[in-house]
């Protein structure tokens, strides 16, 4: 009887059965319902795999989870992105970091990391079956597990690794299910808001590196991009994923509030257009440059446009009406959402197993002895910069270990 059952072989599953196997767990295997294993890893960061981020410190390392969030903090104490960098190291891949904290490997080829997984598991003889789906679990009254596979083999198991990935598909949740943990229902996170408004035709591609988005109790900060269906970019991204349940709740249809100034206040905005008004009053208003840092200048002659202001228009003429429809164009402006779009691709669900059901120093079952979870299937998702990977490889690390430590 196998030491270590790991159901599913993403980033989780390998990282757990590798981190047992180097624990000193010595009979495992991982059984994937695909023809491939790590399908996820191939695909993400754009081919690249965004590995993990560059922040060392578990507290605020948590702060990027909008479901685990502090929970977080004891996990990354035991291992946290520093831990994933040497590990990564030690099994011959190097990171690097860029400008955003994002971290790929220098070979900025995901298959990279494939191969350092898969090379590990293959040197701790993990054994990896594809094609062979767990269809049906049961807990046996000695302790261990009986498991049904699409093969039609019952295999039997001292130990069980969950690690299914999000549990929009029906497969992911039958683990859990059969072993009577409820789950938190399936939500999209990190998606793109559907807006269809005129004051954003013709101008995808813009983006304003510093905005601040909106929606109900939710806001964020950073990078705004227009795009043909709508608006997009970070600061998107992460309202979206702190707002999942309560944006699902309203259909995705919610008035979303743009100040394309990011922290600058209405009041600041409006010194820097009464500094214009005083110091170059001859000049024509949108011509040729935007009074406001990071702003572009076809963005801003839309916001003008919007405001009455027109092309030859000068500084000094600028009506106190018009400069108050600028201020509200600029830091208060209201779209009306109208849906949601995937995001390039990516799509992370939040739901799943809840963290009150697990030990969050083992990833075991506070149920069922013997069966621990990692990754996706838990309740835990993190925004865009490589935290989805980290939580992957922080539960399935601590679950490994815990496994070896119930062997000995
Ligand atoms: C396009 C895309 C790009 C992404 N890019 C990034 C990125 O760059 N950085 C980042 O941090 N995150 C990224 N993410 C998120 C990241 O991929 C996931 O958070 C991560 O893969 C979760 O790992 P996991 O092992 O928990 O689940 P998964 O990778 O989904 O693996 C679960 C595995 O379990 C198998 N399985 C399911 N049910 C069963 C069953 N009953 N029996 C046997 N096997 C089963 C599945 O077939 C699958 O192979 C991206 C996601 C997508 C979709």
């Amino acid at each position: 009887m196998p030491d270590l059952v790991v159901i599913g072989g993403g980033a989780a599953g390998f990282f757990g059965a590798i981190s047992a196997a180097e624990a000193g767990v010595k009979e495992i295997v991982i059984l994937e319902k695909g023809p491939e294993v790590l399908t996820k890893v191939r695909i993400s960061g754009g081919g690249r795999c965004n590995v993990t981020h560059s922040c060392f410190d578990p507290r605020e390392l948590s702060t990027y989870y909008p479901r685990g969030n502090r929970s977080l903090m004891g996990p990354f104490h035991r291992w946290q992105a520093s831990d994933t960098i040497a590990w990564f190291e030690h099994h011959g891949v190097e990171l690097k970091t860029e400008a955003d904290g994002r971290m790929f490997p220098t070979t900025d080829d995901s298959q990279t990391i494939i191969d350092a997984l898969t090379q590990a598991a293959y040197t701790q003889d993990i054994r990896v079956r594809t094609h062979c789906g767990v269809t049906a679990i049961r807990a046996q009254d000695d302790g261990s597990f009986e498991i049904d596979t699409a093969t039609h083999e019952t295999i039997h198991a001292k130990n069980i690794l969950v690690a299914t990935g999000g549990t929009r598909i029906k497969h992911a949740r039958i683990p859990a299910e059969n072993l009577e943990h409820s789950l938190l229902p399936p939500t999209p996170s990190l998606f793109t808001f559907k807006i269809d408004d005129p004051r954003l035709t013709d101008l995808q591609g813009v983006s304003v590196p510093q905005a601040t988005v909106k929606a109900g109790k939710h806001s964020a900060t950073g990078p705004l991009l227009i795009t043909h269906w709508g608006l997009s970019g970070p600061a998107v991204l992460k309202v979206s994923a702190w707002g999942a349940r309560d944006l699902a709740e309203l259909d995705y249809q919610f008035t979303l509030q743009v100040n394309w100034l990011g922290d600058t206040t209405p009041e600041q905005a409006r010194e820097i257009l009464t500094k214009e008004r005083s110091q170059n009053g001859a000049r024509k208003i949108y011509n040729k440059y935007s009074p406001f840092p990071g702003m572009t200048r076809r963005l801003w002659q839309r916001l003008c446009e919007e405001a009455g202001v027109t092309s030859e228009q000068t500084w000094a003429n600028l009506t106190k009406d018009q400069t108050r429809k600028i201020l509200e164009n600029v830091s208060q402006a209201r779209f009306q959402v109208l849906g949601k779009s995937i995001n390039k691709d990516e799509f992370v669900t939040c739901g799943g197993v809840p963290l009150k059901d697990v030990n969050l120093k083992t990833m075991q079952s506070k149920h069922q002895p013997g069966l621990f979870f990692a990754g996706e299937i838990l309740d835990i998702d993190g925004i865009t910069g490589g935290f989805n990977f980290q939580a992957a490889w922080t539960t399935g690390h601590l679950a490994g270990k815990a496994i070896a430590d119930r062997q000995i």
